[in-house]
């Protein structure tokens, strides 16, 4: 059962986070400087909800998902997982990188049977289950295969499987599909909504894709950077699994990129000479008229 959370109204709260901030030193010597990474962050994430962080570059995704997975401290503000203050990580709250880290000298099934060696399952639980989870990700025909013989979809639908192997309560996804061809994104976007419509697991997934966010998300929230903030937060009123050309989807990625345009000036100010900008609301405007121009890739 989930434990009420104790500063929160929301009673089923799987994850609240309640005025986070977290500040990284720039520069050396005197001229170091405090910036932002997150300031006053404030989020609730029910049980079974699929949530996706969308946002620029350094707008601080991933420091806002390392909190919530207990790898980073805030400075300030609190986090509570299931009504317990964060403290460390643990496998209840399991986190999916781009980089699948699968061991290369384990095959398929052997990566999927790891985690439940090192929670001391018997050999023949631990069989079962793997085979379970492979046969969620369709990978039982190829659980004697090494890591080097796998295509990047296939990868990381081991990784995934290897995750939900261990029956966490939560998966948080830091851009898992960004080195993936969009074809194979595509395919994962079907299979990541399949596999969260039987686990119901909460799902919270980081992406600079905005098309990425709106396809996936029950909810999309919205983040600025400098500092790192949350805008905007949307809900997508959609059923899963979804139909990727449904118009409604094209309508909320134009309403999320005009809302990120002067992020965008932003970045190109950080990463450019000053006089750099960009045209007046360039980017919405073509995403009106095209709306394949982020072509999946986001900001
Ligand atoms: P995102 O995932 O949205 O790209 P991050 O959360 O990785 O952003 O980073 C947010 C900002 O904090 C960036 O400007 C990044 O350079 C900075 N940052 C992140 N981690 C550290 C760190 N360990 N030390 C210093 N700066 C950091
Ligand atoms: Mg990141």
């Amino acid at each position: 059962m989930i434990a009420e959370v104790q500063t929160g109204t929301n009673r089923t709260a799987k994850v609240s986070i309640k005025g986070v901030s977290k500040h990284f030193a720039t520069g050396d010597g005197k001229a170091s400087k405090r910036f932002f990474a997150l300031k006053d962050v404030d989020l609730e994430v029910s049980d079974g909800e699929f949530v996706t962080l969308v946002g620029p570059s350094g707008c601080g995704k991933s420091t806002l998902l390392n909190i919530i997975a207990g790898f980073e401290k805030p400075d300030a503000g609190d986090v509570y997982f299931e009504g317990r203050p964060v403290v460390a990580a643990g496998p209840d709250r399991l986190v999916l990188f781009q980089d699948h880290g699968l061991f290369p000298w384990l095959n398929v099934q052997q990566n999927v049977e790891f985690g439940l060696r090192v929670l001391g399952l018997p050999k023949k639980e631990r069989r079962e289950r793997a085979m379970e989870y492979l046969k969620m990700v369709h990978l039982q025909k190829f659980r004697h295969s090494y890591p080097f013989q796998l295509s990047g979809g296939m990868k990381q639908r081991t990784a995934i499987a290897r995750a939900l192997a261990v029956h966490p309560h939560m998966l948080l996804m830091d851009e898992p599909f960004g080195a993936l061809d969009p074809r194979t994104r595509d395919i994962m976007h079907m299979e990541l909504q399949s596999l969260w419509m039987q686990t119901k697991k909460t799902i919270i997934f980081v992406t600079h894709s905005v098309e990425e966010a709106v396809r996936l998300a029950d909810r999309v929230v919205i983040m600025a950077s400098q500092p790192g903030r949350i805008r905007k937060i949307l809900k997508v009123p959609l059923s899963h699994p979804r139909d990727f050309l449904d118009p409604s989807l094209a309508e909320l990625r134009t309403t999320i990129l005009a809302e990120l345009e002067d992020e965008l000036n932003k970045l190109v100010q950080r990463e450019g000479d000053e006089d750099w900008h960009l045209d007046e609301k360039s980017i919405s405007a073509r995403a009106r008229r095209a709306p394949e121009i982020d072509g999946g890739e986001g900001i």
